[in-house]
């Protein structure tokens, strides 16, 4: 009996000087180390096509990924002690890949549809866009119905592409923003129908282009996350970090910085 009781204040004394070593240096490395262990991942899919939205840069926010997206993905890890993984897939595979599970969430300058809602949920949106024209300086393209017998370019599953069939015209659709745009400076099409901001990004890359606005034919988009209907606890996560950048006005600063990142 008296052997026990040696044990057992010995394992005690033993269990008092780990518990102390707890509170010295050591335990800064042990808990920070069990946090990282700890930390969770938010995996983001995104289409890193989409200027100033998300593109693939050397020094990007997330790993190689840059863009306005991108910070408000890294915040919303944040904000819940998590990190932000990118998946990079073509934009028709997102929705997909997010019903399968592979990702978390999609980032990528989504517009909230009706369409997207029966497979989907959206956040609450975080910025406003709408359809534009993007023209050679010289085109007589003023309004939406003088491209009816345009060659119209448009980028496979963007909203742009539902916007022109919408209006029951003819039009060829690419992969990515760049082709269409290529296909428009070589003079192979007359107009590439695309979000707004990203029209932008390749007006001021492309010399001989412009703009033509058309608000009668093209209505406001709005731009949200989309979560899987079953995972409402990352929506809501997600909305209180979104409402949390709106207020703080980090939304508009991330829009303002990668706005003059693409004028530069
Ligand atoms: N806003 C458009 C859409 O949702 C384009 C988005 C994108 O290319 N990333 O279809």
């Amino acid at each position: 009996m008296k052997m026990m009781k040696k044990v057992l204040a010995a394992v005690l004394a033993l269990t008092l000087v780990f518990a102390f070593a707890g509170c010295g240096k050591k335990e800064t490395t042990e808990s920070s180390s069990t946090e990282a262990a700890q930390k969770s991942t938010i995996i983001f899919g995104t289409n890193a096509e989409f200027a100033p939205f998300e593109y693939v840069s050397a020094n990007g926010v997330i790993g190689q990924y840059d863009g306005i997206d991108m910070c408000i993905a890294k915040e919303i890890a944040a904000a819940n002690n998590a990190e932000a993984k990118i998946e990079n897939m073509e934009f028709d595979s997102l929705l997909v890949a997010l019903k399968n599970k592979q990702i978390d969430a999609v980032i990528a300058g989504m517009t909230v549809t009706n369409e997207r809602k029966q497979e989907v949920n959206f956040s609450t949106p975080y910025y406003t866009a709408t359809q534009v024209m993007i023209v050679k300086e010289d085109s007589t393209i003023a309004k939406a119905s003088d491209m009816k017998d345009k060659k119209i370019c448009v980028i496979q599953g963007y909203t742009g592409e539902t916007c022109v069939k919408k209006l029951g015209y003819k039009y060829e659709s690419f992969k990515k923003g760049t082709e269409a745009v290529m296909e428009l400076v070589n003079g192979k099409c007359d107009v590439v129908v695309i979000d707004s901001a990203t029209a932008e990004k390749y007006v001021k890359d492309n010399k001989g282009l412009k703009i033509v606005k058309d608000a009668g034919a093209f209505g406001a988009e709005e731009y949200a996350i989309a979560v899987n209907k079953d995972n409402t606890e990352l929506l809501n996560k997600i909305n209180s970090a979104i409402k949390t950048m709106i207020e703080n006005g980090k939304v508009s600063e991330f829009a303002a910085k990668y706005a003059e990142a693409v004028a530069e």
